[in-house]
C-alpha cells in the first residue's frame, strides 16, 4: 500500500485545509501555492500517475473539477487558471499519488508560468494518430 503525503491526508493523519470531500476525491489548499486559491484535487484511489487510475475514480475526478474551478474562480474573483496534473519525476511530479493543479492566474507574474517549445507536427503524424485510436479500441480496462 502505498503511503504518501496525499495518502496520509486522506488518512487524516496530516491535516489540510480542506475544500471539497466525497466517497472518491478530496480537495485541499495546496500548502505553497502559486497564486491565492491554488486547489489539489485528487482521487482517493492511491495510483501514482493518470494512465494507473481506474475509470472510476477518472469519471469521479472529472465530475467534480469543473465545479471545484467554478468555486476557486468565485472566491478568489481570479476567471483565469490553468488546470496542470503532473506524470512522473521527469514531469515535474513530486507527490506520486495523482493530483490535478487548479491554479488561478490573476496577473502575468502570479500562478503557473509555462514554456511551450513548440515543435512542427511530424510527417508520421496521420500513422501515429492511427496508432493511437488502434491502440485505444484494442485496450481494455
Ligand atoms: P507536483 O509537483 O505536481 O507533484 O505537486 C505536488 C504539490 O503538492 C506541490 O504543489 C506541493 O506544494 C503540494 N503539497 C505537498 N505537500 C502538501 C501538503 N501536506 N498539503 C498540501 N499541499 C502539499
Amino acid at each position: 500500500m502505498s503511503d504518501t503525503v496525499f495518502d496520509r491526508i486522506i488518512a487524516g493523519s496530516i491535516p489540510c485545509h480542506k475544500v471539497y470531500e466525497d466517497a472518491q476525491v478530496l480537495a485541499f489548499l495546496d500548502i505553497a501555492p502559486l497564486s491565492r486559491g491554488h486547489t489539489l484535487v485528487i482521487p482517493k484511489e492511491s495510483a501514482a500517475t493518470l494512465d494507473q487510475l481506474s475509470d472510476e475514480s477518472a469519471a469521479a475526478l472529472g465530475r467534480v473539477l469543473p465545479r471545484i474551478c467554478r468555486a476557486v474562480i468565485a472566491v478568489t474573483g481570479v476567471k483565469e487558471y490553468n488546470v496542470l496534473e503532473n506524470n512522473g519525476r521527469g514531469a515535474h511530479q513530486e507527490v506520486p499519488h495523482v493530483h490535478f493543479h487548479i491554479i488561478p492566474k490573476p496577473d502575468g507574474a502570479a500562478g503557473l508560468g509555462i514554456k511551450w517549445p513548440t515543435g512542427a507536427l511530424g510527417a508520421d503524424a496521420a500513422q501515429l494518430a492511427k496508432q493511437l485510436a488502434q491502440h485505444l479500441k484494442s485496450a481494455e480496462r
